[in-house]
């Protein structure tokens, strides 16, 4: 039980590492802030290539996804569209769900995942997305 936490926290610590990474080779800052309300979502402004993550923020959802998501909006996404995007587990359509996919795919490059449902597990994706992850998984294998 141990070995497995201490394997899970390390990778997830390499996995967060990476997104940095990605965020400043694509002149992308990430703000962390922990002194924010839970109800805030994190929050992306394109004009300005930001990133806010509320270690506050009240959702099951992972750091490592929430931040792929919003890596996404910025690599990915129309940016055109939004003055800002905030953070919605349940955003199922538009830019929402193409920064939704982008993250699973973004991730799972990073890290391969053994099976669709220790990805579910380790990045507490929303099960609503299952369907895009076996997707993506399929690809891999
Ligand atoms: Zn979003």
């Amino acid at each position: 039980m141990i070995d497995n936490y201490f394997k899970e926290f390390v990778l997830d610590e390499e996995i967060q590492e990476t997104l940095q990474n990605i965020a400043t080779k694509n002149g992308i800052k990430i703000i962390d802030v922990d002194d924010v309300k839970s109800n805030v979502p994190d929050t992306t402004w394109p004009s300005i290539k930001a990133i806010m993550m509320n270690f506050n923020f009240s959702t099951k959802v992972s750091y490592n996804f929430r931040l792929a998501h919003e890596l996404s909006h910025l690599l990915y996404g129309d940016t055109s569209l939004q003055d800002v995007y905030r953070f919605c587990e349940f955003g199922k359509r538009g830019e929402e769900l193409l920064a939704h996919k982008n993250a699973v795919k973004m991730l799972m490059k990073i890290k391969q995942p053994t099976s669709v449902e220790t990805f579910m597990n380790f990045y507490d994706v929303p099960s609503w997305l299952e369907e895009y992850v076996e997707a993506e998984y399929s690809l891999l294998s």
